[in-house]
């Protein structure tokens, strides 16, 4: 379960599009843009006032006539080809709420519509000066043929057409057939202006909205999707994985399958304390297919292996419980580099995940798989202590973190971790790269200040003040210098607070 750490730069379906020479279509800007007169805006969004049948016949482009006919006779289907969007929050403004950088959906503004290769014709309102362009990720990309598909020369990344819109008629060429996606973010959505875009040659695939729609919809748009991937729309996430899987595993269950991944979210937006301090932010991640590797987090986000065991897990009955999703889905929460300096990239997100487990009533894992045991040995009662950072195992490197939060619950401050995640919103990161490692042993005095404790020798137990200099490999490569300055200064500013020391051995704490 791999965390891609350097984006794939998603390259362009530039000249991979094989051209189809023969029965393709072709727009005249010139055109379209003419008979734009018969209707009452750019977007042609009704006829224009005063509008006679008899007029078809001057039209010049036969695509805008056959819109007018529909328009005039009424049979015009426009729920997903013309809407008005608003934009999505950014970045800046996920940062804001959490302290996150990257990891939601770039795809956020659903159609549900479905654009053929070649030329299409897109009309667009107003921009307001605003930068607004359109997606088409080949969400169902295959391998390349010749290579094992987690040897990839492309990369396990997904591939994506962007293009630019500008007001007016915009006649397009799609690269490869796909749904399609408004690429509109802004700094400032509350007050951004929407705008209108109508896809005149769009062919709806429609999208599932969880929270207004139910599964008789839902098994409707997956009888008629027109395209191999369903678009679903959950509280917190959305999700783009193949129609025949859909089916497969959640034909009757389109609003269960949402709010099993919507209980995750909950759960893990509870765990960081954006529940508790209102930060959970006005935008979704996303949960893909891909056809590479078995489950991964990359730029755009968490991506599942479609095939049928991996898919059960996506979409199946037991999403909630299931480790590898709650997992993916932490490392979009795990905050960096103030929860995860270099070697805690397999771990921060585990506590999200035991998190979930936990509330749902699971077994621990950590207890399950003897990691306690196999951690207190390589450890606690290693002959030479080893430096938390260079324990091997994430699972046992988990340990004294997940101790950390039993110790919480026990005093009966179960909010322990979701705090301190607010403190490190509220305050700035230690450093980054080699000098992330500054971030453990702030951890190390908020957790004293948080849960009110002397934990020197919890800590002393679990090797963070082992000193020297340590080579972590951790998707990146860090060089650690851990100085006894470094550690006398965090032992100093503890024993400063006078704080007691725990009533129980806290380093052998278990669930
Ligand atoms: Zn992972």
């Amino acid at each position: 379960m791999k965390t891609l750490r350097i984006w794939t730069v998603a390259a362009l379906w530039c000249c991979t599009g094989i051209a189809a020479y023969g029965q393709v279509a072709s727009y005249s800007t010139q055109a379209i843009t003419k008979d734009l007169a018969y209707f009452s805006d750019w977007t042609a969004s009704a006829l224009a006032e005063g509008f006679k049948s008899k007029q078809l016949k001057t039209f010049s482009s036969p695509l805008m006539r056959r819109l007018a006919e529909q328009l005039d006779e009424g049979t015009y289907q426009s729920r997903y080809l013309l809407n008005s969007y608003k934009p999505v929050a950014s970045d800046k403004v996920l940062e804001k709420h959490l302290k996150l950088d990257n990891g939601y959906s770039r795809y956020e503004n659903i159609t549900g519509v479905y654009l053929e290769q070649g030329e299409n014709v897109v009309l667009v309102g107003d921009l307001h000066g605003r930068e607004v362009g359109l997606l088409i990720p080949d969400w169902m990309r295959q391998p390349t043929p010749g290579y094992k598909p987690t040897q990839d020369p492309e990369g396990w990344g997904l591939k994506k057409q962007r293009i630019a819109l500008h007001e007016g008629v915009n006649v397009i060429y799609v690269e490869k057939a796909g749904n399609v996606y408004v690429d509109y973010f802004a700094d400032d959505p509350e007050i951004a202006p929407a705008v209108t875009i109508h896809f005149v040659t769009g062919r709806v695939n429609g999208y599932f909205d969880a929270e207004t729609q139910t599964n008789e919809d839902w098994k409707h748009l997956l009888d008629h999707a027109v395209g191999p991937v369903m678009d679903v729309k959950t509280r917190y996430m959305q999700l783009a994985y193949p129609v025949e899987y859909l089916k497969k595993f959640r034909y009757n269950e389109g609003k269960e399958l949402a709010e099993a991944y919507d209980k995750i979210m909950l759960q893990q937006y509870t765990f960081n304390g954006a529940v508790k301090y209102g930060r959970i932010p006005p935008k979704r991640i996303l949960a893909r297919v891909n056809f590479n590797y078995f489950m991964f987090r990359d730029g755009d986000v968490v991506a599942f292996l479609g095939n049928e065991g991996t898919m059960k897990s996506a979409l199946g009955p037991d999403i909630y419980t299931d480790w590898g999703v709650n997992h993916e889905i932490g490392h979009v929460m795990q905050m960096r580099p103030q929860l995860t300096w270099g070697g805690m990239t397999e771990v921060s997100n585990n506590l999200f995940t035991m998190y979930v487990a936990s509330q749902a009533g699971k077994p621990s894992r950590l207890g399950k798989s003897k990691n306690y045991e196999k951690a207190f040995a390589n450890v606690l009662d290693a002959a030479q202590k080893p430096f938390i950072m260079c324990v091997s195992d994430p699972f046992e490197k988990l340990v004294p973190f997940w101790q950390l939060y039993l110790y919480a619950k026990r005093k009966g401050y179960a909010d322990f971790y979701a705090d301190l995640m607010e403190h490190m919103r509220n305050h700035p990161d230690k450093g980054r790269g080699n000098a992330s490692i500054n971030n453990m042993y702030e951890f190390a005095k908020v957790s004293c200040d948080l849960l009110k404790t002397d934990l020197t020798d919890f800590f002393e137990a679990w090797g963070f003040f082992v000193t020297g200099k340590f080579e972590i490999g951790d998707y990146s490569h860090y060089t650690f210098n851990v100085t006894p300055e470094m550690v006398e200064e965090t032992k100093r500013y503890i024993a400063g607070k006078n704080y007691p020391k725990p009533a129980e051995d806290v380093t052998r704490l278990t669930d």
